[in-house]
């Protein structure tokens, strides 16, 4: 066999090897996919953390007062602080 014909079958492997790869790899997406819609597998488990950590939206306007910038939270740590001080 000439040593190009080598070569040629070399480099047409590493095609085939690249694309059998890059299948594997949709279907390996695919299929974690479909486990986590199922509730299992690691995309599951950053869904659920996704749900339960809800990101605090920076822009979102405070529940008690309506400023942006802190949540109602801020005002349950203002009140305790003023605990006993209360002027009504
Ligand atoms: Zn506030």
């Amino acid at each position: 066999m000439p040593r190009n014909d080598i070569f040629k079958q070399i480099k047409q492997l590493e095609t085939l090897k690249r694309k059998a790869i890059k299948q594997l790899l949709s279907s390996k997406e695919k299929i974690e996919k479909e486990l986590s819609a199922l509730g299992h597998g690691a995309g599951a488990a950053i869904a659920t953390y996704k749900k339960i950590s809800r990101p605090r939206d920076p822009n979102k306007p405070c529940k008690v007062c309506g400023e942006t910038g802190h949540d109602a939270r801020r005002h349950r740590f203002e009140k305790k602080g003023k605990k006993g001080h209360a002027s009504a």
